[in-house]
């Protein structure tokens, strides 16, 4: 391996398109700060960790190790590779292992959680390395065999499992459970930034259950949460478990220096809709990229956010490669999500031992795979929250090691708006990780998941929110709860689990079937399944394209074939809102800002093909699917009939005005709440019915809301900033993707008024409040 120097590397990247490289961020290397094993920690255990490679730990672990063992519930919210999982296995092995010897059987246990299996097993692994006697460790989730759960119940010390087990199975089946449950003082929550919105809303009341089902036993146990790094994260934790959580963000690790460039894609001329100029797509601008690097002899992980996206850049790359470098095509590899782990751990050896000297993978490599050391990360557009891109950039480098990332922009409004802001990475905290246990669509099926294991007590409620009494006596109307002297009671036949999904929205996923053999592809919440699987929709599965042949909504089934084609498909609706009441209003000189429920009404009615590399128009067709109705929440603002004079805004240009800034705000959103664009939506009017003014919404694309607009309204100065400026900053004339165009609009992105759009927001900013 060349010692290849980052910042002379990029430059060597952008030499001949260096107006692509908008900015060069130098990340600084820091030093690392190691303390004292803390004494409490059981000698046995110090040792093998001094055996295996910890000399001595950072602060931070410690800083977090401490409080968690005093019984403070804790949240440590660092970078990639600082060495998180020390902090939450000193006090959880300790105590596990004294316990065991103390009694010689059981003495106290810890519950470990984890988003993914795969991440579980890992941690089995290390734990397994460390050859502690004594120490009952074992997984418990979908894999684990029935004689070998049967051992866990009984004699586990260190219990891996899952927020879907706790919830489908171990806090139904809690009688079983009674010993581990009685003696267990640790639950870590690892990775727990991934709980976030609806997910993470599910998880929040998962985590309730397991604590009032604790109480039973007699025991409280200490929550101690991992998380990369995130802004406020003692108020998400604390929102997540329902406790009070304190933090400790200060990362005490080692590091070398990154150099962090800012890539946007040159504009091209194939038309867009209403021939406005897209740009060259991130997928092919990364797999350039990616190519250059490889030729450099740099090991380079591209992330690239579809699993398609992923095959096309190492199939791009491996291709050009193969035309200017033969012998380097075998080196670049694409990571597919489905690999058994072992293939997963030679892909990453490979890579670890440059063999490999490209990957390009989907964001699942994100989660806890152990792939350190390498020069370069690619970031084809923006991951999401300021969160991930830290924790993949982190994938270079490492210790000591100076190392390169680079962010390529999409063409859309908040990847163009952060590659022109590097003072919005850079210079601003990461964003907060929001989610709402308290959505009563969520609340309710726990509720019922609740009681089935424990009857609902008055004592109960509040743990769950304030709006959950209102939710029991609903879930009694329906026929789901009843009331008895004792509380409320489960009594109906079915599993009241089977009332939550976790991972979608419940109420009967689609089922998206392959035509010819019947074979479940996979299946769609039903909320997405109009947008995504309606007739001649492209469905993606394992990286093979099928055409969606037909969506039957009463059997919730869309049956597909499989055929190869060069385009994607994207739905177009309209939509309708009605406001149901405020929960917060601001106003900001004339005009207003407000928090509320609200009645979606949707229809999906036409679906656009667009080129897959390219992002060109090829066409548009119609389709006749019912409206659906949704109840959320949303942020919504309204400006004066003198406002819209100030700006200049006749009452033919307001349309256009509150539409583009309407696309805009949303694809801005995001930056400051942890959504995507897919999770939200808008509806803009010159008159709306029940505020009497132009008003422009953002609402949450889930039932109950999901606290993105939420997030909105409370970061709204921000956040419409944020909008403002990246509509003013594009280099385009009447409006582009990159800006005001967006690529789910149902009017076909017509009318669009970019010039307007700022003078409106830049009124509308004129009076918000400057604190
Ligand atoms: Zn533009
Ligand atoms: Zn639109």
């Amino acid at each position: 391996m060349p010692d290849l120097d980052p910042l002379e590397l990029l430059e060597r990247l952008a030499a001949g398109r260096s107006d692509r490289l908008l900015h060069v961020e130098q990340v600084p290397s820091r030093a690392g700060t190691s303390v004292g094993w803390p004494d409490w920690v059981d000698p046995v255990l110090r040792d093998a960790w001094t055996r295996t490679g910890v000399a001595l730990p950072w602060a931070h672990q410690v800083d977090a190790a401490d409080l968690a063992h005093d019984g403070r519930h804790v949240v440590l919210a660092t970078g990639t590779a600082s060495g998180k999982s020390l902090a939450y296995l000193m006090p959880a092995l300790s105590s596990v292992l004294e316990g065991t010897r103390a009694l010689n059987g059981r003495g106290t246990t810890a519950l470990y959680l984890a988003p993914t299996k795969a991440l579980a097993h890992d941690q089995l692994r290390s734990i397994g390395e460390l050859r502690v006697d004594n120490l009952r460790v074992a997984a418990y989730d979908g894999d684990t065999v029935d004689e070998e759960r049967a051992w866990v119940r009984a004699h586990a010390g260190y219990v891996l499992s899952n927020p879907d087990l706790l919830h489908r199975s171990m806090l139904p089946g809690h009688e079983r459970w009674a010993s581990f449950l009685r003696a267990l003082q640790y639950v870590v929550v690892d990775e727990c930034h991934v709980y976030r919105g609806l997910f993470g809303s599910h998880v929040g009341n998962v985590l309730r259950r397991l604590q009032r089902v604790c109480a039973r036993y007699g025991s409280t146990p200490t929550f101690v949460l991992a998380s990369a790094t995130s802004g406020d994260p003692a108020a998400s934790a604390s929102r997540l478990v329902g406790l009070p959580v304190a933090a400790i963000t200060d990362d005490a690790s080692p590091r070398g220096s990154t150099s962090f460039g800012l890539w946007e894609p040159p504009l091209t001329d194939h038309g867009g809709e209403n021939d406005a100029p897209t740009r060259r797509t991130a997928t092919a601008e990364t797999a350039s990229l990616l190519t250059d690097l490889v030729v450099e002899g740099a090991r380079t992980l591209a992330f690239v956010r579809s699993r398609r996206g992923a095959e096309a850049v190492a199939m791009t790359a491996r291709e050009t490669l193969g035309e200017v470098e033969p012998e380097l095509a075998d080196r670049v590899a694409a990571y597919r999500a489905g690999y058994l782990p072992e293939e997963r751990r030679a892909l990453e050896d490979a890579l670890r031992s440059g063999e490999l000297l490209g990957v390009a993978a989907t964001s699942a490599l994100e989660l806890g795979v152990d792939v350190t050391g390498l020069d370069a990360v690619l970031l084809c557009g923006w991951p999401g929250t300021r969160a991930s891109l830290w924790q993949q950039a982190g994938r270079a480098g490492r210790a000591r090691r100076d190392a390169l990332a680079v962010l390529v922009a999409r063409d859309d409004p908040l990847d163009t708006y952060l590659v022109h802001h590097p003072e919005a990475i850079f210079g601003a905290g990461v964003e907060a990780t929001v989610c709402d246990p308290t959505n009563p669509y969520v609340l309710g099926p726990h509720l019922c998941a609740a009681a089935a294991e424990l009857p609902l007590t008055d004592d109960d409620l509040p743990m769950f929110g304030p709006g959950a009494r209102d939710v029991a006596d609903s879930l009694v109307e329906r026929g789901l709860l009843r009331v008895r002297p004792g509380g409320w009671f489960w009594t109906r036949p079915e599993r009241a689990s089977d009332l939550a999904d976790l991972r979608g929205i419940g109420g009967g996923l689609v089922r998206v079937v392959e035509d010819e053999t019947g074979r479940l592809l996979g299946t769609v919440d039903p909320g997405a399944a109009h947008a995504t699987v309606h007739t001649g929709a492209i469905y993606v599965h394992q990286g093979a394209t099928y055409v969606v042949d037909h969506l039957d909504l009463a059997d919730a089934v869309a049956v597909a074939h499989r055929e190869d084609v060069d385009y994607t498909t994207s739905a177009r609706d309209t939509t309708d809102i009605g406001v149901v009441g405020e929960i917060a209003r601001t106003p900001w000189g004339d005009a207003d800002l407000v928090h509320g429920h609200v009645e979606v009404t949707n229809q999906v009615v036409a679906y656009l093909k667009r080129r897959y590399l390219t992002g060109q128009v090829l066409g548009e067709e119609p389709l006749d699917l019912p409206p659906r109705h949704l109840r959320t929440q949303a942020v919504w603002w309204t400006v004066s009939a003198e406002q819209l004079v100030t700006a200049g805004l006749d009452d033919l240009d307001v349309p256009g005005a509150a539409h583009a800034a309407e696309h805009a705000s949303i694809g801005l959103l995001p930056l400051v709440a942890t959504c995507d664009r897919w999770d939200i939506g808008g509806v803009s009017t010159a008159l709306h019915p029940d505020t009497g003014r132009m008003t422009v919404f953002v609402y949450d694309g889930h039932p109950g809301g999901a606290g993105f607009a939420e997030r909105g309204f409370a970061a709204a100065r921000t956040w419409l900033t944020a909008t403002r400026d990246a509509i003013a900053a594009c280099e385009c004339r009447d409006g582009c993707p990159s800006c005001v165009q967006s690529p789910k609009c149902g009017n076909g992105n017509e009318p669009l008024d970019k010039d307007g759009a700022v003078r409106l927001l830049d009124v509308l900013l004129g009076g918000a409040p400057t604190s």
